[in-house]
C-alpha cells in the first residue's frame, strides 16, 4: 500500500472513531452508570476491563460490574509499593464479590535495573526519575493488561483534578488504541462516598485517616480537610505533573 493511501486510511479510521465516540457520548448523556455499564459489558463481552486502583471510585465500579457480569475482567497493577491496607482490600474485595482481581506485576528485570541504577526511592530526585518509576511499575504492566481489550473502564471523575476537567464519558485513547469508558465522570466525591456507605462496599481504611486518593506508599500522603483531593499524590511536584501517565491526555 502506498504511503498516501496508508495515511488516508489512518485518517479515515480516526475520523470514524471520533464520530463514533461523539455518538456514544450523545446517546448516553443522561444514562445511569448501570445503564452505561450494562450496554458496554454486553456489547464488548470478553474485550472490556476495569483497571482498579482499589480507590473509592473503582470499588463502586467493581460493585456495579459484579451485579451485571462477574466474569468481566477487573485487574489491578501491583507496583510492589502499595500500602498494606491496599493488599488487605484486594482480599476483602475478592471475598465480598466472589471474584479474583487479576493482578499484574512489573517486569522484575526492569525494576532491578532501575533500582540498582537510580536507588530505591528515585522518584523524589527528579520528575524524570518519577516518570521512569511509574513507567516501569505501572505503565508497562498496564499495556500487558489492556492487550486484547477494546474498552478500558476507569474510575476517573472530572472534579478530581485540573488534569481531568475536560474528560468525557467515552473517549478514544490513541496511545493504547482503545475506547476509554469513564462511567463516573460526572460524579462528585460526595456521590461516590455516599454510594460506598449506602451499599456497604469494601473500601481502603486509609480513607478514614485523611487519604482521599491512594496510590503507592512513598508517593501518597494524608491531606488536611478541604485540601485538593489529589494534593497528597506526588505532593513535591507541580499540580500539572501529578499524573502517573496511565491517563495521558
Ligand atoms: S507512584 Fe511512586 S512508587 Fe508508584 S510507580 Fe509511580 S513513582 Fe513509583
Amino acid at each position: 500500500m502506498s504511503k498516501e493511501i496508508l495515511n488516508f486510511t489512518r485518517y479515515s479510521l480516526k475520523i470514524t472513531q471520533n464520530m463514533d465516540i461523539e455518538a456514544l457520548n450523545k446517546r448516553f448523556e443522561n444514562a445511569s452508570v448501570t445503564e452505561v455499564l450494562t450496554h458496554f459489558l454486553s456489547e464488548y463481552k470478553g474485550e472490556i476491563g476495569l483497571s482498579s486502583s482499589l480507590s473509592y471510585e473503582d470499588q463502586v465500579l467493581t460493585h456495579l460490574i459484579c451485579q451485571i457480569d462477574k466474569t468481566a475482567k477487573i485487574f489491578t497493577l501491583d507496583t510492589g509499593r502499595f500500602f498494606p491496607e491496599t493488599y488487605t482490600l484486594i482480599d476483602k474485595t475478592n471475598l465480598r464479590y466472589g471474584i479474583k482481581l487479576q493482578v499484574y506485576f512489573p517486569d522484575y528485570q526492569n525494576v532491578q535495573k532501575m533500582v540498582n541504577e537510580h536507588g530505591i526511592n528515585l522518584f523524589y530526585d527528579s520528575i524524570e526519575n518519577r516518570h521512569l518509576c511509574c513507567q516501569i511499575r505501572k505503565i508497562e504492566p498496564l499495556k500487558r493488561a489492556l492487550h486484547g481489550l477494546k474498552v478500558w473502564i476507569t474510575g476517573l471523575r472530572r472534579s478530581q483534578s485540573v488534569t481531568r476537567k475536560d474528560m468525557q464519558l467515552v473517549e478514544y485513547d490513541a496511545d493504547d488504541n482503545i475506547i476509554k469508558l469513564n462511567p463516573l465522570i460526572n460524579w462528585s466525591e460526595e456521590d461516590v462516598i455516599r454510594f460506598v456507605k449506602a451499599n456497604n462496599v469494601p473500601y481502603n481504611k486509609l480513607h478514614d485517616k485523611g487519604f482521599p486518593s491512594i496510590g503507592c506508599q512513598p508517593c501518597t500522603r494524608a491531606v488536611e480537610p478541604g485540601e485538593d483531593i489529589r494534593s497528597g499524590r506526588w505532593w513535591w511536584e507541580n499540580p500539572e505533573h501529578r499524573e502517573c501517565g496511565l491517563h495521558r491526555r
